[in-house]
């Protein structure tokens, strides 16, 4: 029976944040940790072992390290992971290896960490086979696509296709693995960066670009497409979109393929566009929304503190526009341990008068003073069990939910991502019920409150997934590139490698 080794090294790395990301800051899973943990669940590597299952495949698994969205990962923290990965995989003498990856890893003085990992695994491994999944978000390098076998990317953004990526990507690695297919892959990468905002695939032009990724995966010869949109807040050289195409044995044919699907996504460049207004009058705007009639909550959409991309998730300017609105019944949560702390020492029921709020950088707003009383203290955990990596468990830690005259302040003790409705039922609050509700998320929210919302308002706050990409620092990216540049050359034809 073949062995397949299974492992991974998951994180977005979102450059323009201040925290850094360290090796205590990774959930780390060795050997049958990892089954344990992810067998059975919506994850890419729930799929890898399903498929393996069915196709009789040996799995071994090896370490899978994930760490959630943040800062820069310390170059030990890299070092380290990436070492024992490769040497576990190395010990357990795979015939073929499956990796989880996110494909937007950025380390100290390395731009492109899944670049890098695949360089030392064939300098271990040789030309063992080689598979992964990577997140709609990637910024996929020439050098990277060049040296692994089969990439599947996820198609969908909110993120409910991580499973299928793992159960396609298996498949082929299956039968490559038997001799049965050659991939050969090319890849292209127009020069342009799309805020996360812009990124949805349900509807255009990502959803455009998608459905001609599905035809050209139906053609005779080709093997599989991932266009990745790609993660502008990773200050790397070659962040934003980027296409591969994998036939089999028919290089000419791949490079049709990518070059097709850049060319399409740079004749959309003028489409990606984030709408969003100023936080007061996304208020007002709630507000007389909700007289109008209707069920469920006004989603403000605070894209720019986008837990999931990276940022701290204690920015406070939607707070301090809904109270200074007076805005009763809204629901809204963000990082403070300290206040979290604060509660547990006062108690439920107890009143409490702090700043919450702001602490992590000057870029989210300020600390702000609030005044109110500790409704509910619990542990926050939970598993997922929407629409995304359902049945994985979330390490929430503390929170305490306080009444501040009418608003529901959930503060937390970590960041969480609010892509499940789970987050909030765990404090007994309904999100239904919820008259406003503030989600930290660009465009995922909607896997968790997309059903639900009465309607969403895209706000303008600041923060280092800011949909206005030409405010950020960018100093290693390659220039000239779209948005950030006017009159950006690129011919498609010559594009893909
Ligand atoms: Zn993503």
């Amino acid at each position: 029976m073949p062995r397949l080794a299974v492992g991974g090294l998951w994180h977005e790395t979102n450059t323009f944040a201040l925290s850094p990301t360290r090796l205590e800051d990774f959930q780390v899973l060795e050997g049958e940790a990892i089954t344990q943990t992810l067998a059975g669940t919506r994850t890419p590597i729930g799929g890898f072992l399903d498929a393996a299952r069915h196709l009789e495949l040996d799995v071994a698994p090896t370490l899978f390290a994930s760490a959630l969205p943040a800062g820069m990962v310390a170059r030990e923290a890299y070092e380290t992971l990436a070492g024992r990965l490769i040497d576990l995989v190395r010990r357990v003498q795979p015939h073929a290896l499956l990796l989880d990856l996110h494909g937007a890893m950025v380390a100290d003085r390395i731009d492109d960490v899944e670049g890098d990992l695949l360089r030392r695994m064939r300098q271990a491994l040789g030309g063992l086979p080689i598979g992964c999944v990577l997140d709609l978000h990637a910024n996929t390098s020439a050098d990277f696509v060049e040296r692994i076998d089969l990439i599947a990317g996820y198609d969908t953004y909110p993120h409910v296709d991580p499973y299928d990526r793992g159960i396609e990507v298996a498949h082929l690695l299956a039968r490559l693995l038997a001799g049965e297919i050659r991939p050969v892959r090319r890849y292209a990468q127009p020069p342009l960066l799309i805020a996360a905002a812009a990124q949805a695939t349900d509807r255009p032009p990502m959803a455009d670009l998608m459905r001609r990724a599905h035809q050209a995966e139906a053609l005779p010869g080709v093997l599989t497409v991932t266009v990745a949109a790609g993660f502008p807040y990773a200050d790397v050289p070659f962040a934003g979109l980027s296409v591969v195409a994998t036939a089999d044995g028919d290089a000419d044919l791949a490079s049709t393929v990518a070059r097709d699907l850049a060319a399409a996504a740079w004749a959309a460049r003028g489409q990606f566009r984030a709408h969003s207004m100023p936080p007061d009058e996304a208020v007002a705007r709630a507000l007389a929304l909700l007289e109008g009639g209707g069920s469920g909550p006004v989603v403000l959409v605070d894209a720019a503190d986008n837990v999931g991309g990276g940022a701290p998730g204690d920015g406070t300017v939607l707070l301090e526009a809904l109270l200074r609105a007076g805005a009763r019944g809204a629901v809204v949560a963000l990082r403070d341990p300290d206040v979290v702390a604060l509660a547990r020492r006062v108690g439920e029921g107890a009143e409490l008068h702090s700043e919450v709020g702001g602490k992590t950088d000057d870029r989210h707003g300020a600390p702000v003073t609030i005044r109110g009383r500790v409704v509910r203290l619990a542990r926050a955990d939970f598993t997922y069990t929407g629409s995304y990596m359902t049945g994985k468990r979330v390490p929430a830690g503390w929170a305490a939910l306080l009444d501040l005259d009418g608003i529901a302040l959930v503060v937390r003790e970590r960041r969480v991502m609010p892509f499940d409705q789970e987050e909030l039922r765990v404090l007994g609050i309904d999100p239904q019920e919820a008259a406003i509700l503030v989600v930290k998320s660009a465009i995922a929210w909607r896997a968790a409150y997309g059903d639900i919302a009465r309607a969403a308002i895209e706000v303008d706050t600041p923060g280092v997934c800011t949909n206005n990409l030409r405010s950020l620092p960018y100093r290693r990216l390659r220039r000239p590139v779209a948005p950030l540049d006017e009159d950006v050359p690129y011919a498609a034809d010559a594009a893909a490698g």
